[in-house]
């Protein structure tokens, strides 16, 4: 791994822990984030001067200070960037720069395979929430004890339904995203993503747990109702919005009870559809 490496590593790190950091606030108003913020400001010590700089005045106008190249493009402002400069970010050699917003560039892992369309139910599929999710992606019976588990089995059918290419990589970069602070929050809801995965849309996963299992939410919260994200750079801010909807939506106890009692994978479908229809358009 060379220096550069090292480098583009510790920014996306870092910049993972400030979007935790935002997806915390809004999704669990009650937070306490001192320790969070302690690992910010101790990883941002260590950048170069320089970098560091630069960096802080980024995240200030947006989170997504170190984006990916995403088919070509720059995935913050989607410039399209010439062979030679993507060959060079490829290598990384140097820390290189898009020339149109000035932010980070990384060359990313491939984990989409292709844009997947889905099996239609209904109306309801290209608005609302449909937009993001598919009737293939619901789980209304998830089994596993413990957060690698349940984890393990939202990706196998991530994988199994064509969503991407690798389960397991999906799960080890999931993994990684709980280590930095638990997606649980109250109510039993937990949001576990994987962002800068490049190459499809937001896809969102809805896994119903109805023993409940501990997530590492606040307390003694079991985590029963799972939304787990892959989410491209380019909608970083709208998963936030989103974010704060659906915590809205489900901190509700009838809404999170529909979703509970929810037999089969169309159910939860329709009632997820139903539930969400005013706040997400
Ligand atoms: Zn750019």
């Amino acid at each position: 791994m060379t220096v550069t490496h090292k480098l583009i590593n510790q920014m996306i790190q870092l910049q993972e822990l400030v979007v935790a950091d935002m997806q915390k606030k809004v999704s669990m108003p009650s937070a306490r984030l001192e320790e969070l913020e302690r690992s910010i400001a101790a990883l941002g010590e260590d950048l170069p001067p320089q970098v560091k700089t630069h960096f802080y005045r980024l995240v200030k106008k947006h989170p997504e200070a170190i984006v990916p190249v995403s088919s070509g493009t720059c995935a913050g402002c989607g410039m399209g960037l010439t062979r030679s400069l993507i060959n060079a970010v490829h290598k990384a050699e140097e820390l290189h720069r898009c020339p149109n917003c000035a932010r980070f560039l990384y060359y990313p892992e491939q984990l989409v395979e292709r844009e997947r369309t889905s099996r239609v139910y209904g109306e309801a599929r290209k608005t609302g929430i449909g937009r993001f999710t598919s009737p293939e992606l619901m789980m209304v019976s998830l089994k596993g004890t413990t957060p690698a588990e349940v984890l393990g089995e939202m990706c196998g059918r991530m994988e199994q339904e064509g969503f991407v290419v690798d389960g397991n990589h999906l799960l080890d970069l999931a993994l990684q995203r709980e280590a930095i602070v638990s997606t649980a929050v109250e109510n039993g809801l937990a949001f576990p993503h994987v962002r800068g995965v490049e190459g499809g849309g937001m896809t969102l996963l809805v896994g119903i747990h109805r023993k409940g299992v501990k997530f590492g939410g606040p307390g003694r919260t079991l985590s029963r109702i799972f939304f787990f994200m892959m989410i491209p750079t380019a909608t970083s801010a709208f998963y936030l919005k989103l974010l704060s909807g659906l915590s809205r939506i489900f901190r509700q106890k009838e809404a999170s009870a529909a979703m509970l009692a929810a037999k089969t994978e169309e159910e939860l479908w329709k009632v997820l559809i139903k539930t969400t229809r005013k706040m997400i358009k």
